[in-house]
């Protein structure tokens, strides 16, 4: 398809696609306005991709930029989510919108290298910490626009009715320009968990703002939070603007519950988000010889046609002591843990770190498409198994047209 433009900004020669063809690709403006065996026009600036895997850039759709590399001032991970949660108090006591910045430009820098270019990122919001990790994170989405597009999701970490004052600041986030409202309603005591979610719909309409929340974290089959959210979406017609992070207890129920549970997760066009190292790294705890894998059903969601994400949640911090914001790594974690190893899953394990994030934050520029917005990785592979296999350099990576980064390809072994 071409729009007839002259000139072009820039155009990637021989660019092999996910589908195996081999395509020039045209950009002008920050968009991709041509897509074709050969485009004839020339541009100033032209890469010969040589038929390596080029695909639309990579989507985290869950990290905690705010906590992210605090890890080892806290002790590292030593035990469940609960636990992190509780380590990070002190820390969080001492927060300011400067040092938490600092840490999360670090971690952006990461996401770019490796071919990430939009971002989910949750902000603590809460008594203890303030709103000083929202003002951090907004600063970057602006500081940061020309990089990544970052969506930022108020996040009671703490619950909001445990935690006395969260719901005002909750508000005043949104004020502040929060794009998503967040929510955690298993950590909340009885009753309490639905009062949290009702809490969540009433801040989210008010701003009119999608709704991202964390349910049943935990190996306890009685927590039930994903369940209520899905019957509040529905209720509440939210349809497409909800999703929901972990979900590891579904894992635990009855198979005719969860299946009641899946439909209804369906029904409400929720998007379901599964991070496998925090998963593997927190649940099952308490497990002894067979210890849980700690996510949740993830085959049985896509079987159902959920729209299932994968992202790398934590990075360094009181829950995980790794995390290097490589959407490869974290596809490749999901293969093992869900069990996706044909060439079809393998598929749908990449559109998990790519298309169903965007679908998630409702982006209608993304994708490889004339029209939409030049957000590409080109990977130094050949296909997308050897992607998830090698996890090669990422050669270069475009945003809105532009090289954001590059780096060199194959290593070679020097004849003496
Ligand atoms: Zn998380």
């Amino acid at each position: 398809m071409s729009f007839g433009v002259k000139s072009l900004d820039l155009i990637l020669r021989k660019a092999k696609l996910r589908s195996g063809e081999v395509r020039d690709i045209g950009i002008k403006d920050g968009k991709i306005v041509e897509i074709s065996g050969k485009i004839k026009k020339r541009s100033d600036k032209e890469i010969n991709v040589d038929e390596r895997l080029t695909t639309p850039a990579f989507v985290n759709l869950h990290v905690h930029l705010d906590k992210s590399l605090i890890g080892d001032a806290v002790g590292g991970n030593v035990d469940t989510c609960e636990g992190g949660i509780r380590r990070t108090w002190e820390y969080k006591k001492r927060y300011t919108v400067q040092e938490i910045k600092k840490r999360a430009n670090q971690v952006v820098d990461l996401a770019v290298v490796y071919g990430c270019t939009r971002i989910r990122a949750f902000a603590d919001v809460d008594t203890i910490g303030g709103l000083n990790p929202v003002k951090a994170l907004l600063e970057i989405k602006k500081e940061r626009a020309n990089h990544v597009d970052l969506q930022v999701v108020a996040f009671p970490q703490e619950g909001i009715l445990k935690d006395e004052g969260t719901e005002d600041l909750l508000y005043q986030a949104m004020e502040l320009g929060a794009d998503v409202v967040g929510g955690i309603p298993w950590i909340e005591f009885g009753d309490d968990q639905k009062r949290h979610v009702d809490i969540v719909f009433d801040i989210a309409k008010r701003f009119g703002a999608d709704i991202h929340m964390l349910v049943d974290d935990t190996d306890d089959p009685t927590s039930r939070t994903l369940e209520y959210f899905a019957y509040k979406a529905i209720k509440e017609k939210y349809f497409g603007r909800v999703s929901a992070s972990h979900a590891g207890a579904l894992a635990a129920y009855d198979n005719s519950h969860a299946a009641r549970v899946i439909q209804m997760v369906r029904d409400a066009e929720m998007t379901i988000v599964s991070n496998p190292h925090i998963s593997l790294m927190l649940n099952g705890r308490r497990d002894v010889g067979l210890i849980r894998r700690g996510i949740t059903r993830v085959k049985e969601f896509l079987e159902a046609g959920v729209n299932v994400a994968t992202a790398q949640d934590d990075v360094n911090d009181p829950y995980y002591p790794f995390g290097k914001m490589d959407q490869l790594e974290v596809g490749f974690l999901m293969a093992h843990v869900a069990q996706l190893g044909t060439p079809a899953e393998l598929e749908k394990v990449y559109d998990m770190i790519t298309l169903n994030g965007a679908k998630a934050m409702r982006y209608q520029d993304y994708g490889l498409q004339a029209g939409k917005t030049a957000d590409i990785v080109i990977i130094d592979a050949d296909n997308i198994k050897d992607a998830f296999r090698f996890q090669p350099v990422r050669l270069y990576v475009i945003k809105n047209g532009k090289i954001i980064a590059a780096s060199t390809s194959k290593k070679k072994i020097i004849k003496i």
